[in-house]
């Protein structure tokens, strides 16, 4: 049995999992409150498909990154083609901008989405083969306001969240111009240590040395600590570039460290690299990460605009946010006999129109049993109807919480959950 299979197909796949309504809540809180701040920035959400063609990520994500090299979902579909699950997201925005050629409409080229990736790696805690990423991707702006926005604007989502206890980290990764002289530098640094540095980090010597950095391996580690930085190498538009970035991140009053050894997994990053992470649980963990990449859009053969973004993981996130549920408030609707029944079902409709949750449950019982259900699933009122109250146009109406009963027209007992129930929004 290959490890990707479930044990019993009445089992989710290994590195996936399910978020259950107990969960929800939280993912929910976290979508909106990104919506929310990413609209006031201007941003405006893109959905592009779950897969792309192989290729897409081949160019994209680089066919030297860990991502392509051993971790894309690729299969052949029935047509033939190489179809892969997207491993990452901001190749398939810059193709659905080409595509759409939304570059040539006025508005700015801001995107947020909030949505699933898929990337077979090693399950292991907190970490999935289907996980969920918060991205943002802005086109066809090179100054470096722009990027010291994007830091603020991650910044703000982070506290809006409150998450507490993390760091900034920045750096720039030079150019196409200046990375040459640098590359050749850390492979001639490299050639004088080769047997000792791990199988992985003497391909990436060949392929790009800058991921050396990368490497987890205590000893290689050890070996590239030495090696020069990158930003001795930057040339001066790329100096001037990082330097700038740096200014209005003073100016917005972000505090951040220049890490010289933040690369970043994937291809096509150029100048400004970003990280924001937290040392909750013992281990300094990347909470988003994301950085400028200048020639994606030219390299995918579309025009010359640059590009900058960021992801930030969803699991991750939960990790370290704690969001109260919020009580919920509604009503269950005790019923006693078929006509109290339809009552109930019709009373039920007008109250959701009134923007009040309720529940009415289809099976007959007594009606001890029905507010024993309705104490247990914690309803804030109950409303009883049975023969009596259909006669006389009036309902029993219970406030759970205070076990106060009272009878009620209609639209008296509308008007007095209606106003309960806006009483207990303030108090949230
Ligand atoms: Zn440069
Ligand atoms: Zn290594």
């Amino acid at each position: 049995m290959s490890d990707q299979a479930a044990k019993t197909p009445l089992q989710a796949i290994k590195g996936t999992k399910d978020i259950l309504p107990a969960e929800a809540h939280s993912w929910q809180a976290i979508e909106s409150i990104a919506k929310a701040v990413f609209e006031l920035y201007g941003y405006r959400e893109i959905r592009t498909p779950v897969f792309e063609a192989t290729e897409l990520f081949e160019k994209g994500t680089g066919e030297t990154s860990d991502i392509v090299v051993k971790e894309m979902y690729t299969f052949i579909d029935k047509g033939g083609r190489s179809i892969t699950l997207r491993p990452e997201y901001t190749p398939s925005v810059a193709r659905a901008v080409i595509e759409h050629r939304l570059y040539l409409e006025p508005r700015p080229l801001k995107f947020y989405y909030i949505g699933p990736m898929f990337r077979y790696d090693k399950p292991q805690k907190g970490r999935y083969r289907q996980f969920h990423q918060i991205d943002i991707e802005v086109f066809n702006e090179p100054d470096p306001g722009c990027d010291a926005e994007i830091v603020e604007m991650a910044d703000t989502l982070l506290r809006k969240l409150n998450v507490t206890g993390t760091e900034i980290l920045v750096n720039s990764v030079g150019c196409p111009k200046c990375r040459p002289a640098y590359h050749a530098e850390l492979r001639s640094q490299a050639g004088r240590v080769e047997g000792r540095l791990c199988p992985d980090c003497q391909r990436k010597t060949q392929t790009n040395p800058l991921r050396m950095f990368d490497c987890k391996v205590d000893s290689c580690r050890a070996l590239t600590r030495d090696f020069p930085d990158i930003t001795d190498f930057l040339c001066e538009e790329c100096r001037d570039h990082f330097a700038r970035f740096r200014v209005y991140l003073d100016l917005y009053g972000i505090k951040y460290r220049i890490e010289p050894r933040l690369v970043r997994g994937i291809d096509y990053y150029t100048r400004t690299a970003f990280e924001i992470i937290t040392g909750h649980e013992g281990a300094q963990n990347a909470l988003l990460g994301g950085g400028r990449y200048d020639n994606l859009m030219k390299d995918f053969g579309g025009p010359d605009i640059c590009g900058i973004g960021f992801a930030m993981g969803v699991e991750r996130l939960l990790s370290v946010v704690a969001l109260a549920r919020p009580k919920e408030k509604f009503l269950y609707l005790a019923w006693m006999g078929e006509e109290a029944k339809k009552a109930a079902m019709e009373l039920a409709r007008a109250f959701r129109r009134q923007g009040i949750e309720c529940l009415v449950e289809f099976k007959e019982r007594g009606l001890k049993s029905q507010l024993g259900r309705a104490n247990k699933l914690e309803a804030s009122w109950t409303v009883i109807i049975g023969e009596d109250e259909i006669r006389k146009n009036k309902f029993q109406l219970k406030d759970m919480a205070t076990g106060e009963q009272r009878e009620a027209g209609r639209d008296e007992t509308m008007a007095l959950i209606k106003a309960a129930q806006q009483l207990l929004q303030g108090d949230a």
